[in-house]
């Protein structure tokens, strides 16, 4: 999204400027250099253990050359495409992810997923894992003033096969899109009444096929027409949140939207904390709805005040470019947020249990009632074989040998029905 005036951070601590990447091109040989130093000095076997984690889930591979173990990975872990209001479509995309040097990738279009299978395929050539994402918009009320809504983004990660109860989350999804058309209808009414007239086929064209037009289209239409410079112009004039332009839109509670998230086997993160207006009441009351993770690191590093509010109310701190490929504007550019390993280990450690969950469910739906709606929510965005089944192995649990046990039984299962319907051709059944 974009924020008005991004607050910049007021309290970012000392230790972590020397942190800073931007634009993972530009690295020259001499910040290579003091980074290896950097990296050197501060290898502990707790780094090797969490680096070794994060390269066998990422790369099938340990990390256990201590120098080859850096501090930092490069996930991308928000940004968006041509599916939602990102103007590169998203094979394009994970290519430029590629070229900045993105070994794991979420797509994170705003309300849909609609761009996961295309990125999937994309990222198969570059050898890159794509985690299928989603940032679902919704609205934050505090009970005791519930005229005020503040919009909050969430961002769900899944596992490969994507959401269990791919429908429900569906519904929402297409609910929360089909309001934006009546948002977009209505902000162009307010734009002609400050004599600022737009067409409804243009800004529906500048959207693309498809696509639900939301308020960066409108302000693409804008500056087509004339009206203002640039993008931001846009948004600081007239379509910022509350603004002459603004127009409410259609999207379930932020509370709701952490439970759905959560019923669906995914992990939700508050997206951009610091560009809300209540953060703190907010975190508070989306934790107790069952929020896992808070954006804490952007492309200027660490906000310091959201990793305090992470570390109080025990949340894993991520962080993301927030990528849209916006032409001629100066917003981050993708890949540009390396992420601490320690971060990245946190939140794959509570990602795998929950997708593991997900999937065994799903696995298990198809093994006692092998018909093709069970079937589709295994292959949503991609193949089962045995190279998914045994990225879920749970060698890396607690409970590794009941849960080991627990799986063979279901690929038990998996196996005969196989037999019994030649592979993947499943039969016509009804229900
Ligand atoms: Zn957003
Ligand atoms: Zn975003």
């Amino acid at each position: 999204m974009i924020s008005n005036s991004p607050q910049r951070s007021t309290g970012r601590s000392p230790e972590t400027l020397g942190d800073v990447h931007c634009g993972a091109k530009k690295t020259n040989k001499k910040k290579r250099l003091r980074k290896r130093k950097r990296n050197k000095k501060k290898v502990t076997p707790e780094l090797i253990l969490a680096s070794n984690y994060v390269h066998n889930w990422a790369f099938g591979c340990l990390a256990d050359d201590p120098d080859k173990v850096a501090d930092r990975v490069l996930f991308e872990l928000h940004c968006h495409s041509s599916c939602s209001d990102g103007f590169l479509p998203p094979s394009a995309v994970v290519e430029r992810a590629h070229g900045n040097g993105v070994k794991v990738f979420a797509l994170t279009d705003h309300d849909t997923m609609a761009g996961v299978s295309e990125a999937m395929e994309a990222a198969r050539k570059f050898d890159i894992k794509v985690i299928p994402g989603v940032e679902i918009s919704t609205v934050y009320s505090a009970r005791e003033e519930s005229e005020i809504e503040e919009p909050v983004h969430i961002l769900a990660y899944y596992g490969s096969c994507g959401p269990a109860r791919y429908e429900e989350l569906d519904r929402v999804l297409v609910a929360i899109r089909e309001g934006r058309y009546l948002r977009a209808r209505e902000m162009l009414i307010k734009l002609s009444e400050l004599k600022m007239p737009l067409e409804w086929e243009h800004v529906v064209k500048i959207a693309g096929n498809g696509v639900a037009p939301g308020r960066l289209h409108v302000a693409q239409a804008l500056v087509e027409a004339g009206y203002v410079e640039n993008l931001k112009q846009a948004f600081s004039r007239y379509l910022y949140d509350g603004g002459p332009a603004y127009a409410k839109g259609n999207e379930p509670f932020a509370e709701a939207v952490v439970q759905l998230i959560c019923r669906t086997g995914g992990v939700a993160a508050l997206a951009h904390p610091w560009a809300l207006k209540n953060p703190l009441a907010i975190v508070k009351s989306l934790k107790a709805a069952g929020l896992h993770a808070i954006e804490v690191y952007r492309s200027d590093g660490k906000l310091a005040g959201f990793s305090d509010l992470a570390d109080t109310y025990g949340l894993v701190k991520l962080g993301g470019s927030d990528y849209h490929g916006r032409r001629g504007d100066d917003e981050p550019d993708i890949g540009c947020v390396d992420l601490p390993v320690f971060d990245v280990y946190e939140f794959l450690k509570l990602a795998r249990s929950i997708w593991y969950d997900a999937m065994k469910g799903m696995l298990l739906n198809f093994a006692e009632k092998p018909v093709h709606v069970n079937m589709d929510e295994l292959l949503r965005f991609g193949k089962l074989n045995d190279d998914t089944i045994s990225e879920y192995s749970p060698s890396w649990l607690d409970k590794e040998e009941n849960a080991a046990a627990e799986f063979e039984a279901i690929r038990l299962k998996l196996s005969h029905i196989m037999r019994n319907t030649s592979g993947l051709q499943m039969p016509v059944m009804s229900g």
